[in-house]
This record gives structure tokens, sequence and C-alpha cells, in this order.
């Protein structure tokens, strides 16, 4: 693994390419590039921070890295849970934040092109200004870049009908990780030539080039939408009923989940009160449709079905304050665990959706027989839940060899109940050494193949997976 330091002509040369003032070696800089939003004890600490404006300015920094063997971790707004952007071995930290331009809304063929800087919010905005829609909306929606969003794969609450971000990825530049800057598809609704390596470089976690710009295909905007908040006292209604309604209705775009201790902790955050706040279990649904009255009706259908299940009450939001209100608390509680805690961690388990109760109740007991508060909420309607072990006021050594203790045994179940270790936040730092419990060593092997044939001297996002991962021989 190549990890050669970054010299004062080196930093002279990439000043030389970016311009002055945007390859900093200041103190304050390398401390706030070396960590995203995972925990602090997983911290590294560039050398170097540089922040280029055009492509060619990306090429010529990696080529000049590749060169000298010199780590390179891109970055977007480093809101990753999963430490993708910290840069492990030193190096060069290279943002992408300068890179923020839309540069074209094709109304014709339904495609928006941008550079990976943009934030996600400013690229959903101006298709909705257009009566388009990118239906992605990661809940850092206001601060991520798509460039991160690319990177990790990002999923938003209403995966269930839209998908993931992947599913919306159409072209792509990319800088790989020996200097070339590559084109990979386009705007072509269809294309089977050759491999399909964008599909490779989406969820790749930055480590087979820097994303410089991207084409997203966009769809017609839902003329009406319509939120429903749902507590129920059994989390195993909840779930029969779910897995039901997706049978039946189409409507149906997202399907959120939060637990009681998640819910009080994003109302004390907030300072606001939601219904029933001691319920085990609340659901937090979203129609869509492009005719009121079907998406009423199916409201409808969907309120006397949750009743005769067991819901406690279905309260529906039909003006802005309400839903804004009720998506904040949604959006808040990974962010109100941290406020109200000193050490949390953010998991990201997926299971097949039918698994839910019994991964729910193995994390009941996992967490009482290692003494952990371990608040979940999640997107239920994909599988994909957020169990958030919180400290209490144990100091960090005790937190840490109880959290991985915690953490080992809940993959063990998720294995078994045919899940896997990450739905939307990736393997970055914090999971490198638990995919052999999920990839096979033959699976393994291919993704290290893969990663020598783009990045042969190993200077792109170094020390993350698939490199870093050690098979049992
Ligand atoms: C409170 C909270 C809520 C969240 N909710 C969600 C959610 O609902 N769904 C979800 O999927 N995630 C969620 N996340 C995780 C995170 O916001 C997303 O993964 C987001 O897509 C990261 O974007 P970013 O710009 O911050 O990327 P960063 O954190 O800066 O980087 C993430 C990864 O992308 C790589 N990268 C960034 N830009 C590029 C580029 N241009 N080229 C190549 N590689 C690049 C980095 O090297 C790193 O590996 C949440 C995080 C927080 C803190």
């Amino acid at each position: 693994m190549t990890n050669n330091p970054v010299t004062p002509e080196l930093v002279q040369r990439i000043e030389q390419i970016v311009g002055e003032g945007y390859a900093s070696t200041a103190p304050d800089d390398l401390e706030k590039y070396g960590l995203d939003e995972i925990e602090e004890r997983y911290r590294g600490a560039p050398e170097l921070v540089v922040k280029p404006r055009t492509t060619q300015e990306v090429a010529a920094i990696v080529t000049l890295a590749n060169k000298h063997r010199i780590p390179v971790t891109p970055r977007g707004a480093g809101t990753g849970l999963s430490g993708g952007a910290v840069p492990v071995l030193k190096g060069i930290v290279l943002s992408l934040e300068r890179m923020d331009q839309i540069l074209e809304l094709d109304l014709d063929n339904m495609m928006i092109t941008v550079e990976p800087g943009v934030i996600l919010a400013d690229m959903m905005r101006a298709a909705e200004a257009k009566g388009l829609f990118y239906p992605i909306d990661v809940s850092t929606l206001d601060s991520c870049q798509v460039g991160g969003t690319i990177a990790e794969n990002a999923g938003g609450a209403r995966a269930v009908k839209y998908g993931l971000t992947g599913d919306w990825v159409y072209g792509m530049e990319l800088v790989t990780p020996t200097g070339e800057i590559i084109e990979l598809g386009g705007k072509r609704i269809k294309d089977v030539t050759g491999y399909n390596l964008i599909q490779l470089v989406v969820g790749s976690e930055g480590t087979l080039g820097v994303v410089t710009r991207i084409t997203f295909r966009l769809t017609v905007k839902p003329r009406c939408s319509l939120d429903l908040l749902v507590p129920f006292d059994e989390l195993d209604d909840a779930v029969s009923l779910i897995l039901e309604l997706l049978r039946r209705e189409q409507s149906l775009v997202a399907m959120e989940f939060m637990d009681d201790l998640s819910v009080q902790a994003t109302e004390r955050y907030l300072n606001i009160s939601l219904p029933h706040h001691d319920s085990r279990a609340h659901l937090l649904l979203q129609l869509d449709g492009m005719d009121e009255d079907g998406v009423w009706r199916a409201a409808e259908r969907i309120y006397e079905r949750l009743r005769e299940g067991g819901a406690k009450e279905v309260y529906a939001a039909d003006n802005r304050l309400t839903r804004e209100k009720l998506w904040r608390a949604r959006r808040n509680i990974a962010e109100a665990l941290k406020a109200q805690n000193t050490y949390v961690s953010v998991e990201d388990i997926v299971v097949p959706r039918a698994k839910i109760p019994e991964m729910a109740r193995n994390l009941l007991e996992l967490s009482q027989r290692h003494g952990l508060v371990v608040p979940i909420y999640g997107h239920i309607g994909d599988g994909n839940l957020h169990p958030t072990p919180v400290s209490g006021d144990r100091d960090e050594g005790t937190w840490a060899r109880d959290l991985d203790a915690f953490v080992g045994e809940m993959f063990h179940v998720v294995r078994a109940l045919g899940g896997n270790l990450t739905a939307e936040h990736g393997v970055g730092l914090k999971r490198t050494k638990y995919l052999p419990l999920t990839l096979d060593a033959a699976t393994l092997s291919l993704m290290a193949g893969l990663k020598r044939v783009w990045d042969p001297n190993e200077i792109m996002n170094p020390g993350k997976f698939p490199s870093a991962v050690e098979v049992a021989a």
C-alpha cells in the first residue's frame, strides 16, 4: 500500500495547478478535512487539502499523485457516516466543493448534467422549477453533494418506489486513479455496449476515481402527495401491514419507521411533540400520484386497513407545515442522538423486509445482553434499519469495546437472516473488517482484482475496501 509523504515541492506544484488559496496545509483545514460524520476515533490526518475547479485540474493533481505514489481521498460535503472521506493513509484530500455548477437541464431528453459539488437539494429544485423531478431525497439533501451520493449509492425515504441514486445515473465523467479522463454512458436510455462500468463506479466509495461530471435521468413530478403518521403498539403488526400494503397499492412512495426511543430523542432535540410518542413503532408513510382523487382514495383504503390491523391512529399531514414537522422529526433522529450522547454509532443493516420483526427482536435481546441502549429507526419499506447504540456514561475505551462486541454479534444475526452489513451508508472505515462475514473469499478477491486494474498504485482512497480487507487463508 502506498503512502509517500507530500513534499513542499509537490504542494507548490499543486498550487500552480489550482491557483493560490486552493491548496492548503493550514492546521485548521487539515483538521476540518480529516473527518466526516463518523465517530472521532476514526479521524485521519491529511497533509494537503486541494480544491480544484475543473476536470483538467483534477486530472493534473491525480496524475502527479499517481507518479509520486501519494494517497488521494476524494471528498464531497463530508456528511458520510462510515468514514469514506477520511484520509486513512494521510496524503491529499481532494475536495469537490468548487465544482458546483448545474451545467444543463435537457427537457427533451429529461436529463440534468451537473458537476459533482452541486448540493443535492439545489439540483432537485432546478428540476422541479421545470416541472421535472429527481426523487432521491437523502436525509442530508440540504448539505450533501451529488458526487458523494453517487460514490455511496445513497438512498432516500422514497427508495420504496424510486430506488437508489444509481438507478438515475446515466452518464459520468471520471478521472481514473492514473489520471485519464474517461466518459461513461451518456443520455442514452438503453445501452448495453460492453460492461456497465458506470454502475461499478456507483457505490465504489471514491476508490475507483474522481467523478467530475454526472448526467442524471429525471422523471415527471407527481402532482399530489400525502403523508401519514401511524403509531402502533407492536412492530410485528406494523410490518405485516406494510408487506400487505406493498402487494396491493402502487402509490406508496416511502415507508419510514421510528421506535419510541428515536421519537422521544427527536422531540427533545427539536422541541416538538408527536402524538402517541410512547408507542413502540411509528410509521411515516408517503403516497404520491398524478391524480389527487386517486391519491386520496388510496389513502382511504390504507387508512381502513391500518385501523383494522392495529394502528392506534392514522394522522394525515395534508398541509405543508404538518408535513415539514413530520419529516424534520424523522430526518433529525441521528443528529438528536448525537447531540444527546457522548458517543453514538449509526448502523445501517439491511434484511429482507419480511425479516424485520425477527431482526428487531434479536436487536432487543442483544442490546439487553450487552447492556446498551439502542434506538432503532430507518427505511422499513426497504428492510433497512439504523440501530444506533448510544454510549450512556461509558468512557471511550469501554464504549469502543462494548460497541464492537455488540456490532459483531449483530452482523452474525444479519447474515443468518439473509441480510447484509450496509444498505446505503457504505463500508467505509467502519465495516471493512466485517466484509468477510457476508462476502465470500472468491467475491472479495474479484473486487480486489478490479481495484488493482483500475488503481495499480493504490493511491485512490487507500486503506478502505477492497484492498484493506484481510481474508483468512
Ligand atoms: C444525519 C444524516 C443522515 C443521513 N441520511 C442518509 C440517507 O437518508 N440516505 C443515505 O444514503 N445516506 C444518508 N446519510 C449519509 C450521507 O449523507 C450520504 O452518504 C451522502 O451521499 C454523502 O455525501 P457527501 O457529499 O457528504 O459525501 P462525503 O461524505 O464527502 O463522501 C462520501 C464518499 O464519497 C466519496 N466521494 C465524494 N465525492 C466524490 C466524487 N466526486 N468522486 C468520487 N468519490 C467521491 C468519498 O471519497 C467518500 O468515500 C446521512 C448522514 C447523516 C449525517
